[in-house]
């Protein structure tokens, strides 16, 4: 049987280059735009600054490699649901609002189909809807009341509550009450994108400089990036793209919080299995458990099987080597073979995690203050392959001064209230992932929720 790769991200390995660092900065430099960081933020970000105009002088400045981060390893859902549920965005925004951001975001999906085409990136960009199936009775309450949501708010010509039968026609899925099907949403490979969107951004004569990390951040006139290979003034704005990994930066570290979501693949399965599982349409699979699970079948034939990760670690801590642990993988692979029984001979070839960043109140900003030159894109919430394209234009259009690609969405906004401090923040999150993963062991029992159940889903921002 082969092993498993333990910290190995099976898409990097398929992602059709060689992952050869581009060079890093040496010496000072002065640009219109630096972005610090080279995922998919940071890299719209710069692929929308250039098509408004070609003139403008963009760099990336990227601590690893493009797609280092969450953008390279992620489930490969370009979906059309908002990192904020609908309903949280009508109590806060209006109904307006959400309706409009729902909308823009299910056209994001399209554009990011689009533009891989255009740009002839290899993105495995397959149009397959989603497929959210319940396998518990709340689950199946829940998966009702959000199309009870969308329906509210004229949103559900694009999702239908379908019957148990007809979503095992889809897929066959052990223990399904019944599921909602979304007909937009798309499944893509994520390293290919954020890869090809790299080479796409330095054919319109953006700069990349990997292995090059940035250390401090200077608001101002103009504003500047430190990194050690040399110092970086920005003409116009100063980007801040790192998502999680903003939390390492000085006066970023209660901004966001990393929490950590893993991954396993199965090594590509024989045809006789695909014909028991079905699956044909390529659907982006999930359940509705407060720990999530999210699925993907790949160009390749392997069903990725992900989940909500760790535990977080003191101080917003994000070693690689947290997320290399075989130990966290067990209950990862029990899951998926309940779902799919028939995988239970099949190896387990790739097991890998990485951060995604969530802000305090759950709400992603996209903003940028002339005044200080500082421009920033994150909170994503582990929702941000389509968000990241609409955040990176309407970002590209306010630095570039272009209205027209500037909608008008709850996601213009200053970044949010911070974190607490620690130990605080430790014992709350620590807290909140341990009520989740006990509501979701008594949802499969049927049994009454926790007691603490209403308190813990107050406390989480999402
Ligand atoms: C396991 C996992 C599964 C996910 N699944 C999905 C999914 O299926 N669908 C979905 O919509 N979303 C998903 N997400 C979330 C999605 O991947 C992210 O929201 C999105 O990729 C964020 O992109 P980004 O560019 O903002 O951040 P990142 O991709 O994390 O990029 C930030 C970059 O900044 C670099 N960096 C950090 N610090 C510095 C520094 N000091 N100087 C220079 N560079 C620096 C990092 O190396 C990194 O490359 C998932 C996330 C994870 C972790």
């Amino acid at each position: 049987m082969t092993g498993t790769r333990y910290g190995a991200v099976y898409w990097l390995d398929d992602c059709g280059d060689d992952l050869a660092r581009r060079p890093a900065l040496t010496g000072d430099t002065t640009v219109d735009v630096a972005i610090l960081g080279g995922g998919f933020s940071g890299l719209w970000t710069a692929y929308y600054l250039l098509r408004a105009n070609p003139d403008l002088s963009v760099a990336v400045f990227e601590k690893h490699f493009c797609g280092y981060g969450a953008s390279g390893r992620n489930g490969g859902w370009c979906s059309p649901r908002y990192p904020v549920l609908v309903d949280e965005l009508v109590k806060h925004f209006g109904a307006d609002a959400a309706r409009a951001t729902f909308r823009t975001q299910r056209a994001t999906v399209e554009e990011v189909g689009r533009i891989v085409a255009e740009e002839q990136i290899d993105a495995h960009f397959v149009p397959g809807g989603m497929l959210g199936v319940a396998r518990t009775e709340r689950q199946w309450a829940r998966l009702k009341a959000a199309h009870a949501a969308y329906d509210r708010l004229g949103l559900a010509d694009d999702a239908d509550l379908i019957s148990a039968d007809e979503a095992r026609e889809r897929i066959r899925v052990t223990a399904v009450l019944g599921a909602m099907h979304t007909r937009s949403g798309a499944s893509l490979h994520p390293a290919r994108l954020v890869r090809g969107l790299a080479r796409a951004v330095e054919r319109r004569g953006g700069r990349i400089y990997e292995d090059s990390a940035v250390t401090r951040v200077r608001p101002g006139q103009p504003a500047m990036l430190e990194t050690a290979g040399g110092m970086v003034t920005a003409r116009r704005a100063v980007v801040l793209a790192g998502e999680a990994y903003l939390a390492g930066l000085p006066d970023w570290r209660r901004q966001i919080l990393p929490m950590s979501s893993m991954i396993v693949a199965t090594a590509p399965l024989d045809a006789a299995t695909w014909q028991a599982i079905g699956w044909q349409g390529y659907e982006s699979l999930s359940s509705d458990a407060y720990t999530k699970d999210y699925l993907t079948r790949t160009r390749d034939g392997r069903i990725l099987f992900g989940s909500r990760g760790a535990p977080y670690l003191f101080g917003s801590a994000m070693p690689e080597s947290a997320l290399a642990e075989p130990t966290l993988y067990d209950p990862i692979i029990a899951n998926l073979r309940a779902w799919f029984p028939v995988l239970n001979e099949v190896p387990i070839t790739h097991a890998w995690g990485g951060y995604l960043g969530v802000p305090r109140d759950g709400m992603p900003s996209v903003h940028f203050d002339p005044a200080s030159g500082l421009a920033n894109a994150f909170g994503y919430t582990g929702r941000g392959v389509a968000t990241t394209a609409l955040a990176g234009r309407a970002l590209a259009g306010l630095i570039a001064g272009v209205p027209a690609m500037v909608p008008d969405l709850p996601m213009l906004r200053a970044p949010g209230a911070r974190w607490e401090i620690e130990p605080m923040r430790w014992i709350g999150v620590r807290y909140i992932q341990n009520a989740f993963a006990r509501i979701d062991a008594a949802e499969f029992r049927n049994a009454s929720p926790p007691i603490d159940a209403k308190l813990a889903k107050t406390l989480a921002p999402i």
